[in-house]
């Protein structure tokens, strides 16, 4: 099957509870490929690995280090790495990698950002129905803007809604325009939305965590599996199917029903900020 680079302890168990393997792992990396590749490919990645299951020590990694089947990037002075093809991501499995974070932009284009990202963190008192209105908030106010927009689950305990653009002119005006509209949000429902980080600031609202979009900040790339109990996805879904998939529902056990093509256009949008 992956016949360029041996896979050591396929039979190690990485989620505990769910009773999954290395290999379980690296076949849904594989299974996926096509479909993830496209997000994280040429983007500089930070990952998290965990080389004795989830339960044991973790490492964030985002450099070259020892790894071997990985392209080395400099960025300022620091040396950084990204991946361009299917060997090389399923070669990170095969590290242990668990989870994939990638830059909002390219490293062709390395200062030119073209992934816009909406990171909604809700209060833990929230309910789930408040937090799918406030997705729809979101929506609502991109497509005032007339910016196609794009929704996910974390995997975790909250939703992204990413805008891809074709040209944007630096960070700074990427990073200043995503704060504009966190503060749009924050202005036109003060009860439901928080730009402020400070946990205490949060109670009973949503933190639009709009800090995602600056120069050297990355979210949880489409199709990364967490490196959490429950061996959750962050999948693309249908803005129609907001209300029928929760956050922690997609996972390595059930994905299949869950792929879908909502996100054909994604990578065909020929947005830019005015
Ligand atoms: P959830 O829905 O549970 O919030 P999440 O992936 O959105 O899941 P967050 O804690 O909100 O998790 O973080 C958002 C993103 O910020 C992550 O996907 C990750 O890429 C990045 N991030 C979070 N913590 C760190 C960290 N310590 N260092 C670097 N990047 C981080
Ligand atoms: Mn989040």
């Amino acid at each position: 099957m992956i016949k360029e680079f041996k896979i050591t302890n396929p039979e190690k168990i990485i989620y505990p509870n769910q009773k999954i393997k290395k290999i379980d792992v690296i076949n849904y990396y594989l299974e996926v490929s096509a479909q993830m590749l496209p997000h994280i490919k040429e983007r500089l990645l930070s990952v998290i690995r965990c080389h004795d299951g989830i339960d044991g020590e973790r490492f964030f990694k985002k450099h070259v280090a020892n790894d071997r089947e990985v392209e080395a990037f400099n960025y300022n002075g620091k040396e950084f790495f990204y991946i361009k093809n299917q060997r090389q991501l399923l070669y990170q499995a095969q590290m242990g990698t668990i989870e994939f974070h990638p830059w909002g932009s390219k490293v062709k284009k390395i200062n030119c950002p073209d992934v816009m990202v909406f990171d909604l963190d809700p209060d833990e008192d929230l309910s789930l129905n408040q937090l799918r209105d406030a997705v729809l908030c979101v929506k609502s106010v991109l497509d005032a803007l007339s910016l196609k927009s794009y929704l996910k689950t974390s995997g975790g305990k909250g939703y992204h809604i990413l805008v891809p653009f074709k040209k944007s002119s630096n960070w700074d005006s990427f990073y200043n325009f995503s704060k504009n509209i966190a503060q749009i949000l924050e202005g036109k429902w003060q009860t439901l939305f928080t730009t402020n980080v400070r946990k205490a600031e949060r109670k009973n609202k949503i933190f639009v965590d709009y800090l995602r979009n600056a120069s050297g900040a990355t979210c949880v790339a489409p199709y990364s599996l967490r490196a959490k109990d429950g061996a959750f996805i962050s999948m693309p879904i249908s803005w129609d199917s907001l209300h029928k998939v929760a956050p922690n529902e997609v996972n390595i056990l059930n994905y299949k029903k869950y792929l879908n093509d909502s996100w054909r256009d994604y990578f065909i949008t020929r947005q830019k900020i005015n």
